[in-house]
């Protein structure tokens, strides 16, 4: 279960400090699927960086299964973002070097764990690859993809360690229309089978829609959309 307890996050500015989100509280069990909507600059972002593990909160608590992340040494929080929650960004950030399935596999690089894993790395990044239907893609270039390729590309990266929390900042917001569609539904699709926690920031109404809890981040607040 993901919890977090009246989070709040502010930044320093040079005009005085300026709060982002204050007193955020949110729970979602394992297999749920929430989207975020809100105006630019409302905090959205900001509220994924902190629920993911990457961006302490000012105040509050974060808790993934029990877990605060955040009182972790950082060695062990690397690790548990690693391990535990999947990213998915409005830009792709492949590795332009590297082939589909060396980027899919990329995050398992880092620990010896995951090499005695059953299905082993290779095995679940060729799954994923068939999954978001690259398998014939599979040692192309970035530079060789379309966009939309390269978000399912990000999409299997991203679901190689099994997360628990798999978060998608605008994951469709640089993709054509029908390019946004796949790649969506692909992430609803993914999710329904891996049953992790998703949350999904989106600009679109259509895709916000389709998710089962569904919130705007207003007055840096999450409360319920209808
Ligand atoms: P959204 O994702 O809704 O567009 P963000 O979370 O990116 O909003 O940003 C919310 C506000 O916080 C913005 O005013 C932004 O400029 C500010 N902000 C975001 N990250 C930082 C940071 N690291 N330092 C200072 N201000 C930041």
């Amino acid at each position: 279960m993901l919890k977090a307890t009246n989070v709040s996050k502010s930044y320093p500015s040079p005009r005085g400090t300026l709060d982002v989100l204050a007193g955020v509280t949110l729970s979602l069990d394992r297999g749920d699927a929430a989207s975020i909507m809100g105006p630019s600059g409302s905090g959205k972002s900001t509220l994924l960086y902190v629920l993911g593990a990457l961006e302490p909160p000012s105040a509050g608590e974060v808790t993934l299964d029990g877990a605060n992340p955040y009182t972790l040494g950082e060695r062990e929080l690397a690790a548990f973002r690693n391990r535990q929650v999947g990213f998915v960004f409005q830009d792709h950030f492949l590795l332009p070097q590297c082939t589909v399935l060396e980027n899919v596999l990329a995050p398992t690089l880092v620990d010896s764990a995951s090499r005695d894993s059953k299905p082993s790395p290779r095995e679940r990044a060729e799954w994923l690859i068939e999954q978001v239907g690259l398998t014939a893609r599979r040692d192309h270039r970035p530079s060789e993809l379309s966009g939309g390729e390269r978000q399912r590309a990000a999409v299997a990266r991203a679901l190689i360690r099994q997360p628990r929390l798999l978060l998608c900042d605008e994951p469709t917001g640089n993709l054509d229309r029908e390019s946004a569609d796949a790649v969506a539904a692909l992430i609803l699709d993914l999710h329904a089978r891996e049953r992790a926690i998703l949350i999904v920031v989106t600009h679109s109404v259509a895709l916000a829609d389709r998710f089962p809890a569904r919130y705007t981040l207003a007055d840096r607040r999450l409360v319920p959309r209808p």
